[in-house]
């Protein structure tokens, strides 16, 4: 295998190598000439010295230690590592739009403005929402900016409100924005079938409460069915209901969180409106809400009038500004595109697909692993590893052996409240075969924890790297080369 134990481009150095070697200039005046004494070099930086062959290999093989959506199958349950077809990204990088400036008088700017005014007007649409905010750049940030709009719309009314009632299966971001925000967050219970447990909701339900913050589907891949009772008991209150709706591609076609009595939700374009991720950006995570908390959307926002698509920034009840210029624009382009791309009747099938394929993988993954909760799920499901059953494996081990077959692993340990977690969401862009192919390696995995159990234990044996210090990788990340960078 080519990929195994890549050295460092600085390991392959050999003095005097070059990839180029530029002709002596004559009549140019030296580097010499121009920079003072002190800002000159004593010796050559110390940088690895290759040929352009070396380079071009080196870097291509260290492109392919990874896995990633264009060359494996990738579960990764809550963070929806579908196929984004890639001529959304040829658009979004196309002159046109990579090339426009920021501050480009908007009279000159009527091709994005225009995009921009149309992709708000069809998330409306797709949410049955009122108003879209483009800016926030995350899910995360998209939450933060609701939880501001509560906050702005609460003490228009002479309100002090200052808690927000979160699901204790939430995502973290859901806390860490509230908390951003300043208002105090209070972990509501789930019940046995993995939905909010009504009765705790409810003794936590007061006239402190800002805002209601619910997943939809929530992170247990499971549709929150008494959310109309939620919604209604959240407004008796005078709070607002708050959708997550960062797993959209459940629900996009054949269900409208407007209708729901949702006030505001965001979507997260990276996840289901076609912009490749991972390694953390960029996204988009526009926030949709209703008519009575339109005014306190940020600024600027994009307006048509007599003909002409303009930026306006007069908003008085207006949060501010989140994000420099309009956001992530071309992830903006790509999802405009995307919707452009596929009718209503499409999403829906989109929709129907995502929650096909997850149930027909916990399906076939019933006879090895626990479904935590054993019901239709929607996008994704939970499965989860007995080690009592299983010769003491763990999802841990599950996870790293399936490297070895081939597969990127699911988000494990995930959500929180679930002992042993494996949230598997295989989207809708997979085939039959793909899924019949991981089911098989699952069970396979199952299989070896009963008769081999010390090599589920010890995998991955075949890869580049084995099992990292997780905790020591992130905390302290060893970044640069010791053995040349010059320390002067
Ligand atoms: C992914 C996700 C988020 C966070 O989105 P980011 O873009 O990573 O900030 C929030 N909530 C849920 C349910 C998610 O799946």
């Amino acid at each position: 295998m080519i990929n195994q134990g890549e050295a460092t481009i600085f390991e392959k150095s050999v003095p005097q190598r070059r990839a180029i070697r530029f002709p002596a200039t004559e009549g140019l005046p030296s580097s010499k000439d121009g920079l003072p004494a002190e800002h000159r070099r004593a010796a050559s930086a110390a940088l690895p010295e290759a040929s352009e062959l070396d380079v071009v290999r080196h870097y291509t093989r260290l492109s392919q230690l990874n896995f990633s959506i264009d060359t494996h199958f990738y579960p990764l349950g809550s963070c929806t590592m579908k196929y984004n077809p890639k001529i959304n990204d040829q658009i979004a990088l196309g002159p046109r739009f990579s090339k426009l400036h920021p501050l480009q008088p908007d009279e000159t700017a009527q091709g994005i403005l225009e995009a921009l005014f149309r992709l708000e007007r069809a998330l409306c649409e797709l949410c049955g929402m009122d108003a879209f905010t483009l800016q926030p750049s995350a899910g995360a940030q998209g939450e933060f900016v609701g939880v501001l709009v509560a906050r702005a719309y609460h003490q228009k009314r002479g309100e002090n409100r200052t808690e927000i009632l979160i699901p204790d299966s939430a995502h973290g971001t859901n806390p860490a924005s509230a908390s951003l925000g300043a208002l105090t967050p209070i972990s509501v219970r789930s019940n046995a079938r993995g939905r909010l447990d009504l009765a705790d909701f409810k003794s936590r339900l007061s006239p402190k409460t800002a805002l209601v913050m619910l997943t939809v589907p929530n992170t247990l891949g499971l549709f929150e069915d008494d959310i109309l009772e939620i919604a209604e008991a959240a407004h008796r209150a005078g709070a607002l209901l708050y959708m997550d709706g960062a797993n959209f591609n459940a629900l996009a076609g054949l269900v409208k969180p407007g209708d729901l009595g949702v006030d505001m939700a965001h979507l997260n374009l990276h996840k289901t409106f076609s912009t490749p991720h991972g390694g953390g950006g960029p996204g988009a995570g526009p926030l949709g809400v209703k008519k009575h908390l339109e005014d306190f959307l940020p600024v600027p926002r994009v307006v048509e009038e007599a003909g002409l698509y303009r930026l306006r920034g007069d908003f008085p009840l207006s949060v501010g500004r989140v994000r420099a210029f309009f956001g992530n624009v071309g992830v903006l382009v790509r999802a405009y595109c995307y919707l452009r791309r596929h009718s209503a009747k499409e999403f829906r099938q989109i929709s129907e697909s995502a929650i096909l394929h997850a149930n027909y993988l916990k399906a076939l993954l019933k006879p090895a692993f626990e479904a935590f909760v054993d019901e239709p799920c929607m996008h994704e499901c939970i499965l989860q590893t007995d080690p009592k059953r299983m010769n003491g494996v763990r999802t841990m081990d599950v996870a790293k052996r399936l490297l070895e077959y081939g597969f990127y692993a699911p988000t494990v340990y995930f959500p929180l409240i679930v002992p042993e977690a494996m949230m598997l969401e295989p989207t809708e862009t997979e085939s039959k075969q793909t899924l019949d192919e991981f089911a098989r390696a699952m069970l396979a995995i199952a299989e070896e924890a009963r008769k081999t159990p010390e090599r589920v234990k010890a995998a991955p044996q075949s890869l580049p790297v084995k099992r990292l210090d997780e905790v020591g990788a992130a905390r302290n990340p060893d970044l640069s080369w010791p053995g040349r960078v010059s320390s002067s």
